[in-house]
């Protein structure tokens, strides 16, 4: 069996992965270079921000992958030769509305949350602006250095014989005869399949769209910046009002995010970058002694709830869609990739389908 996956971005490399794992020949498809998109933008916080606002479909998935990283993580250094530098320092929240919905939530879902004090706020993190009083606590939250983790996946997939990796060549529609997917379009011509997914991110609608099919998956840019902090000034994931700053293991802290409808517009702004250093160095004072080395710019996929697109595409045979992570693709990518490689080969789905399914959304 023959499969296509369309776009090379974290969803579409881990996707490629599971697929050959489980012996089936896979064709990968970028129209630049993979990892590069929002899966290289983002800042690699294993967890939904504020996860008791999250509906359950959202919980499933992320709850599965969590408990799943270390291993993938582990697994991908084998293969790779490169560690995606997994961090277990927790997830520090400042000033917070709903401690009671959050409390809640983690009894029900049985994780960990734990409202601390000044003392112990102090003790995790001795540089946070002065004052703090009370915060949460998720002491079991991770994160990985994106980047790098793109580039083990990237390593590993060309380390597999069953993949081909073709780059810098966008799929310009995919192919349909007697209600079945044959294969895609591209510049050099067409490329037959005997299956086609969709990993295509923000651009996912788009190749959906000529076949009279919406789905609704639109672009909304986050802007980050990056301190060149020396190590130990950060060294968990501290969020407050929507905004964090997240420690790399060589001191590094980025910053972020901004959450721009602005279509597929990369651009980075002045304002941005001036807001997101202002809110850092209000977090953790000892920033404004950093240098602010880089500033960029992801297009998030997001979806209606936030609850990606993971299934068959209705009324086409062997099309299926892997999309709409929005603000949690890192996270959720894991489940995600293992759902829908069971739904492609009728085996047993680690969660319920339903939610994910593109009919009816
Ligand atoms: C600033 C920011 C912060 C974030 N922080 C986090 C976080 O802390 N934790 C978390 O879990 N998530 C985070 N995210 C979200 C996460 O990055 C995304 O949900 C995830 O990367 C989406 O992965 P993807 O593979 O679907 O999309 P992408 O990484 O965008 O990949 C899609 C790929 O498809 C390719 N493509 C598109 N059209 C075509 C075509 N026609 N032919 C061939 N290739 C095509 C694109 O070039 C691209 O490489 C963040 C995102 C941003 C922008």
């Amino acid at each position: 069996m023959k499969t296509i996956i369309i776009g090379g971005g974290a969803i579409g490399m881990m996707q490629a992965r599971e697929l050959a794992q489980a012996g089936v020949e896979v064709t990968l498809i970028e129209k630049g270079l993979c990892g590069q998109e929002a899966s290289w933008a983002g800042g690699g916080i294993i967890s939904p921000l504020y996860p008791w606002r999250y509906s359950d479909p959202v919980t499933a998935l992320a709850s599965w992958s969590q408990g799943y990283y270390g291993n993938l993580v582990e697994s991908l250094e084998a293969e790779s030769g490169i560690d995606p530098e997994l961090s277990r320092h927790g997830l520090l929240m400042l000033s917070l509305e709903d401690q009671a919905e959050a409390l809640k939530w983690a009894e029900q879902h049985k994780s960990w949350v734990d409202p601390i004090e000044k003392d112990e706020i102090y003790r995790l993190e001795p540089n946070l602006r002065e004052g703090l009083k009370e915060a949460l606590w998720m002491p079991q939250v991770s994160s990985v250095r994106n980047p790098r983790l793109t580039q083990a996946l990237y390593q590993s997939l060309k380390n597999e014989p069953a993949v081909t990796i073709l780059e810098e060549q966008a799929v310009l529609g995919v192919i349909i005869a007697s209600g079945k997917v044959t294969g895609v379009k591209t510049r050099e011509g067409a490329i037959e399949a005997d299956n086609v997914v969709i990993t295509a991110g923000a651009w996912s609608g788009g190749l959906l769209e000529p076949l009279g099919i919406t789905l609704p998956v639109e672009p909304v840019r986050g802007q980050m910046i990056l301190f060149k902090a020396k190590p130990g000034i950060v060294n968990r994931v501290v969020l407050c009002d929507g905004k964090y700053i997240i420690p790399r293991r060589d001191g590094r802290v980025l910053a972020g995010s901004t959450l721009e409808y602005v279509g597929f517009d990369k651009q980075t702004t002045e304002q941005a970058k001036q807001q997101l250093a202002d809110v850092a160095i209000d977090m953790c004072p000892a920033l404004a002694d950093a240098q602010i080395e880089h500033h960029w710019a992801g297009l998030r996929p997001a979806s209606p709830e936030g609850i990606p697109f993971i299934g068959a595409v209705p009324e086409v045979d062997n099309l299926f869609v892997n999309a709409g992570h929005f603000r949690n693709g890192l996270v959720l990518a894991p489940a995600s990739v293992r759902l829908m490689t069971a739904l492609m080969l009728g085996q047993k789905t680690p969660i319920d389908p339903e939610p994910y399914e593109l009919e009816g959304r």
